[in-house]
């Protein structure tokens, strides 16, 4: 008799916690958005790892890289392809392969010009491996003939 009064009053104990606990979170601000008549909060994604983007360095689509292979090889992945140019030390190619990159910054980290970053973009979607290898490049004019527009 007494150990059924024990159970029951843990039981209800363990019943209040619970509800004490969604009560709690039902009322708490929602951190969850309804794609896409919503977006998430730019602000919110400041120390968000999106895949690699380079920095502009200029309104036109120049790119502030190098070509000095330190990202390369730095990358644990194999990520990686810059290939410099005939003339200067910009890159002619520079290619990322975002379904190897594990975003580990190595890269970020390594680079002496601040030249890549981690994007922002959490609306990525893909229906091919393919479609993940990016050309950084084209994506930094694209990039850059949208802001002209
Ligand atoms: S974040 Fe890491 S894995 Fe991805 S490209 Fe950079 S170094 Fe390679
Ligand atoms: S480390 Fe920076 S400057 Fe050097 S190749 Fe990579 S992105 Fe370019």
């Amino acid at each position: 008799m007494f150990r059924a009064i024990v159970d029951n009053i843990k039981g209800l104990w363990s019943l209040i916690v619970g509800l004490s606990i969604t009560g709690r979170f039902f009322f708490s601000p929602v951190k969850t958005v309804h794609y896409p008549r919503q977006v998430v909060d730019p602000e919110s994604l400041a120390s968000y790892r999106g895949p690699l983007e380079l920095v502009p360095a200029d309104d036109v689509g120049g790119s502030k890289c190098v070509s000095c292979q330190m990202c390369v090889r730095a990358c644990p992945g194999n990520c990686l392809t810059v290939i410099k140019g005939k003339e200067g030390k910009a890159p002619e190619t520079y290619l990322y392969d975002f379904t190897l990159c594990c975003l580990c910054a190595a890269c970020v980290e390594s680079c002496p010009t601040s030249a890549i970053r981690f994007s922002h973009n959490v609306y990525l979607t893909a229906r091919t491996r393919e479609e993940l290898h990016m050309d950084l490049l084209a994506d930094l004019k694209a990039r850059a003939a949208k802001a002209s527009q």
